[in-house]
């Protein structure tokens, strides 16, 4: 007997994985995009007159991210100007095919895009730098070159804010590495759903709670375009295993990824306790 959907009477074609309802597409979408609407409300992330850049890589998450900012900024009137914005890190046969995917949801999304290089900004690509330093430690490199790099690309878009598809699977894993390092620094920073506010820019994460898994479910049932190969300089084996347990435990109880959000928010380290200093450890 077809099973119905658990909000109207249409048949129901998938089982939510956040939550294990059964629904139909079209409360699906209304779910997963009302949720994110309830983030960014409750958080108060944007104001009206906000510009917005978009850090789209042409990933799910980014491509998902996109696609759902502008609808809600159209249905709730949030009054933003989105920009897309992107990274070329320099990786053959990776990004350049992933920034063919960006041209093309600009086209489809009608906003406009901005791709800035780490070649441009920093005179070095990641083919280049790997090729000097090896694959050890190339993702470090990467990393701080991109958030500069971010930075930078939203100011010459004379943005305010910067938002990225961090959804709540990848705050979970960071919880996770951060407790398994005893880096209680970065605890209290990797729950946030803003940072960046003493820096250049502040930058969101509406996608704080939501599930990559439903992120996939609804990019497929949208039909979004995106781009879903690996970076080929990634050897980050570490982050590898968190990912592995937290897939792990969700299979046991969908609800663990969120309660390792709420565990890593409560276990945040008050502000008067004195941390240590970044990169320097003594025994
Ligand atoms: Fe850069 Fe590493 Fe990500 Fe590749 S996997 S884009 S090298 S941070
Ligand atoms: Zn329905």
């Amino acid at each position: 007997m077809p099973v119905t959907c658990g909000n109207c009477d249409k048949k129901a074609i998938l089982k939510r994985p956040k939550t294990g309802d059964a629904l139909c597409k079209e409360c699906f979408f209304a779910a997963f995009e009302l949720e994110i609407h309830h983030t960014i409300e409750t958080a108060r992330l944007f104001s009206h007159g906000d510009r917005v850049a978009i850090g789209a890589s042409g990933g799910k998450d980014s491509t998902v991210l996109a696609y759902v900012m502008k609808v809600l900024n159209e249905r709730f009137n949030y009054g933003l100007d989105l920009v897309l914005l992107s990274i070329d890190e320099g990786i053959t046969g990776y990004r350049d095919d992933s920034l063919e995917t960006v041209k093309r949801n600009q086209q489809q999304y009608d906003l406009p895009l901005k791709i800035v290089s780490y070649e441009e900004l920093y005179g070095w690509t990641m083919d280049a730098i790997v090729k000097e330093i090896g694959l050890k430690n190339n993702c470090t490199f990467c990393g701080v070159f991109r958030r500069q790099a971010l930075d930078r690309g939203a100011m010459l878009m004379k943005c305010n804010k910067i938002v990225t598809g961090h959804n709540a699977d990848d705050i979970a894993e960071t919880v996770i590495m951060n407790v398994l390092r005893g880096d209680i620094a970065r605890l209290r920073r990797c729950t946030a759903i803003t940072t960046g506010m003493e820096g250049a820019l502040p930058r969101c994460k509406p996608f704080k709670y939501t599930y990559e898994k439903e992120i996939v479910m609804y990019a497929y049932f949208k039909k979004l375009d995106y781009f879903s190969t690996e970076c080929i300089y990634s050897p980050n084996a570490y982050r590898g295993h968190a990912r592995t347990y937290i897939k792990d435990a969700e299979a046991i109880r969908p609800s663990s990824i969120i309660d390792i959000i709420h565990s890593g928010e409560s276990m945040a380290i008050k502000k008067d306790v004195k941390m240590p200093v970044q990169g320097r450890y003594f025994n």
